[in-house]
């Protein structure tokens, strides 16, 4: 956050600067430097996924500096046109002056939700549902069977679609008929990973290092109820290297939530997750994320729209799982003799991956895998941006921004698709019919099951 001010109107010609304080959802915030920063290049705008196939979508631009300079001049109400806005942050990376273009526009957002949105319109319960997905899952996935079913019917999905306007083009993901939490618990949970741990430091000849690796695993909402495989190949592959698993409490990342503008359900889940994460920090972890919105989210939009105690700590010490294992193992040498079944696979880097500086590590690390072949297509927006490619407004141009990347993936005749974000995976099965696996998947499948069981089966 930014400590520039405004200068005082005190007649003295000092340099006095007082902070202004435009969009009152975020009190303790100033985002006028962010404002005075543009240039007026658009390069955000030139950028964005949804401008480039919607013409009356004004773009970043607009949403960020110039709507801020709008709110300043008078009072301004926020333009409705944020709402088309899909919290892609693509706009935060082409933007050479460095302008906190998404911070501004989740906080119009938030601004635009309690002022302007009613609480009684079908917009503003479709979004609050959308967007507090986890709490969803967990009533739905006590009775998993029950809810796969109903939720695939034809009719859920036309009645979601005219009562709620949420599209009855997708079908909505199943959920597991175990949770990853439910699995952790029965596997023995922190005191089996701990021996896990140590065994395989036995065997790495590595028992110095028995005081210092330690993660806490923050799963997120869908690889705890929709796709548990994906967190227990995270606990596999980092026992393998010698670390400790724990798998603290924890809510949604807020991810959904700040792209809806609701920043007060964002701050509920935000705390506890700050409160759980920093005590497993001060007990010596560091904290994963197998998904790379959930570590955006940590690492970037806590420290920009909250404030509490650890907020700092938990940025500081989040990475993302691959990320992590680069920087703190040695990777190539430990995959030199891995393998796994061949397989062609088509990877997407998600947007909030290349905001963390991460695209190219997994093509990279997936290419020196016997066997992989990995194709890398493209640095598109997969389009569906975590809730936006859900309502039936944006369906369309959710499928428009996505074509280049269904194109790619048709293009390289893969036997999978591969990304670390789940509802990219969501986007490319549902524009290829591919089926999507994260890149721990293989890297479990290489380490842990292969080589000396004869290679994992990798799609
Ligand atoms: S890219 Fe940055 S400097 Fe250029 S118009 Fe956008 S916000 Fe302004
Ligand atoms: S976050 Fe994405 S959709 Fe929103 S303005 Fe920026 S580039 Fe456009």
């Amino acid at each position: 956050m930014s400590e520039t001010h405004q200068p005082a109107d005190d007649g003295s010609g000092d340099d006095e600067f007082e902070p202004v304080q435009v969009f009152p959802e975020a009190e303790e915030m100033d985002l006028r430097p962010g404002a005075d920063d543009c240039y007026k290049c658009s390069t955000c705008d030139t950028n964005c996924p949804v401008a480039e196939v919607d013409d009356e979508f004004p773009g970043p631009k607009f949403q960020g500096p110039e709507q801020w300079r709008l709110k300043r001049q008078d009072d301004h109400d926020i333009d409705d046109s944020v709402m088309k806005c899909s919290n892609c942050m693509r706009c935060d990376n082409a933007c050479p002056s460095e302008v906190p273009l998404s911070q501004m526009h989740n906080t119009a957002r938030g601004e635009y939700v309690e002022e302007n949105m009613s609480k009684l319109s079908r917009e503003y319960w479709r979004n609050r549902l959308l967007s507090n997905y986890g709490t969803m899952a967990r009533i739905g996935s006590k009775v998993p069977r029950l809810t796969n079913f109903v939720m695939g019917l034809t009719v859920t999905q036309v009645v979601n679609e005219k009562l709620l306007g949420i599209t009855g083009e997708r079908t909505f993901p199943a959920f597991a008929t175990e949770t990853f939490r439910e699995w952790w618990e029965k596997r023995g949970g922190a005191a089996a990973s701990r021996e896990n741990a140590r065994e395989a430091r036995t065997r790495r000849d590595d028992s110095s290092a028995d005081e210092r690796k330690r993660v806490a695993y923050f799963h997120g909402c869908y690889s705890n109820y929709n796709t548990p495989e994906v967190g227990k190949a995270m606990v596999e592959v980092f026992e393998h290297f010698g670390y400790e698993v724990v798998v603290p409490d924890q809510r949604c990342s807020g991810t959904p939530m700040y792209a809806n503008g609701m920043l007060d359900d964002a701050e509920r889940a935000a705390e506890t997750n700050v409160d759980e994460l920093g005590s497993a920090i001060e007990a010596g972890a560091d904290v994963i994320a197998s998904c790379t919105s959930c570590s955006m989210s940590l690492r970037q939009e806590y420290p920009e729209l909250f404030d509490f105690e650890d907020t700092e700590s938990v940025a500081e010490h989040t990475w993302e799982a691959l990320e992590y294992l680069r920087v703190h193992e040695d990777l190539e040498d430990e995959l030199a003799d891995a393998s796994v079944d061949s397989a062609d696979v088509a990877y997407h880097t998600p947007c909030h991956a290349r905001n963390q500086g991460l695209d190219g590590q997994t093509v990279e690390l997936l290419s020196s895998i016997d066997g992989i072949d990995a194709h890398d297509v493209g640095d598109s927006c997969s389009g569906i941006s975590g809730t936006y490619g859900w309502k039936e407004e944006h369906y369309e141009t959710s499928m428009k921004i996505g074509e280049e990347m269904f194109e790619h993936m048709e293009q390289i005749d893969a036997e999978a698709g591969m990304t670390e974000c789940p509802t990219c995976a969501m986007q490319m099965e549902h524009g290829t019919g591919y089926e999507i696996d994260h890149p721990l998947e293989i890297l479990s499948a290489a380490l842990v099951d292969g080589p000396e069981a004869g290679g994992g089966d990798a799609a």
